[in-house]
């Protein structure tokens, strides 16, 4: 299929030049090109997909009660952050902080500190969150996250836009799955070489021919680097999205534009481009930088246990008209981002179990 439009060719181009792109390359600049990605230049909720907090905003209430809560439970630092990482429209912020007016020393203790690298959507969030009355402060990148005091880090569909590197079990052992382009401007997946060392984690199981093992660094990285932050400055992280434990194999990278899926790879920055989120792996880096994990835990189960159905029973319907029950069966059963979409915290050693998760919930 040839490329439709220009980013398309722009990559092509690159690939002739430079060398095919690994789907890490490929997602990064097709999601976060200046001109043309696909969250560098649109506000795709609602239009493309409709996330929790689009949903409900009894799901962003919950979520600031859950800071409000672990913020009161270790030692109620005077001077803490509150940090949500890609905040879409903005929703999930406002809502949260207009349910943690129930604890005002919390909002007078938090500066509040938004991590969004598209201009159109920091742009929302700014317009939405100045109708809350409480100052925010953007950074275009995690790479400007200090940790110097207590951080309390929200991320909802954060991790599944990161991108993710695939490799592919052939006839001839594994091959890196890459990105290449013809003469035409044609984007097409082929697999590239990789040192013959080269081993899928033994837990994963057998890898048959076609198994497909998927790695973020960038994912693992960043947890890696919160982990620290808040073993060494107190405060937790919350990460709720899809994705499974880490077990086996399969290709997640999938492309949704309009509510329906689309081929990856024919109008690069027309498309949300995601995976699902490894939480084995994010687990494994919080816990290698010495923090204590808990879950990951299903979002329906989260969700009642922080209360929702009780916050439900105050409201009856919501903003939209959409029966807030119906909202609220969306985010919490099995068979809709009940089970699929999880619930992961991280926090300091030996600091209280926060609301949601039990001791024992630790499972990667
Ligand atoms: N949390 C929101 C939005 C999820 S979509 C919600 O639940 O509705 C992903 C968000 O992360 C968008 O705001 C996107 O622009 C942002 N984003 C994606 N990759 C990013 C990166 N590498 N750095 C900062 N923000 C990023």
């Amino acid at each position: 299929m040839t490329a439709q439009n220009d980013l398309g060719r722009r990559i092509a181009h690159q690939i002739r030049s430079q060398g095919p792109l690994s789907v890490a390359q490929f997602m990064t600049i097709a999601l976060h090109d200046s001109r043309a990605g696909y969250y560098a230049t649109r506000d795709p909720f609602g239009s493309d997909f409709i996330t929790a907090p689009e949903i409900t905003q009894i799901f962003g209430e919950l979520v600031g009660l859950w800071c409000a809560q672990v913020w009161h439970d270790q030692g109620r630092p005077e001077h803490a952050r509150l940090i949500e990482l890609g905040p879409g429209r903005g929703t999930l912020m406002c809502d949260a902080l207009r349910a943690a007016r129930l604890m005002p020393e919390f909002l007078q203790a938090i500066e509040i500190v938004l991590v969004e690298s598209s201009p159109v959507l920091a742009a929302r969030q700014s317009d939405r969150l100045s109708g809350c009355g409480i100052p925010a402060r953007w950074v275009r990148d995690v790479s400007q996250i200090s940790y110097d005091r207590p951080s309390f880090m929200i991320a909802n569909e954060f991790f599944d836009a990161l991108p993710v590197h695939q490799f592919v079990m052939t006839a001839q052992g594994w091959r890196e799955r890459v990105v290449t382009a013809d003469a035409d401007d044609t984007l097409a997946f082929a697999s590239a070489p990789v040192p013959p060392t080269f081993r899928a984690p033994p837990e994963r199981g057998d890898a048959r021919p076609g198994a497909v093992y998927e790695i973020s660094p960038a994912a693992t990285a960043l947890v890696e680097d919160i982990a620290r932050g808040v073993v060494s400055a107190g405060g937790a992280a919350l990460f709720i999205d899809y994705g499974h434990e880490g077990c086996g194999f399969g290709d997640t990278l999938q492309a949704v534009g309009r509510h329906r899926f689309a081929d990856v790879l024919a109008s690069p920055g027309s498309v949300d481009l995601t995976c699902h989120v490894d939480f084995g792996a994010m687990a494994r880096a919080a816990r290698f930088a010495g923090a204590q994990v808990l879950g990951p835990i299903g979002q329906g189960q989260f969700l009642r246990a922080l209360g929702i159905e009780a916050r439900l029973s105050r409201l009856a319907r919501n903003r939209d008209g959409l029966c807030e029950h119906a909202a609220v069966r969306r985010l919490t059963d099995a068979g809709e981002m009940g089970t699929l979409f999880k619930a992961l915290a991280i926090l300091p050693q030996g600091a209280p179990t926060p609301p949601g998760f039990t001791k024992g919930t630790e499972r990667c």
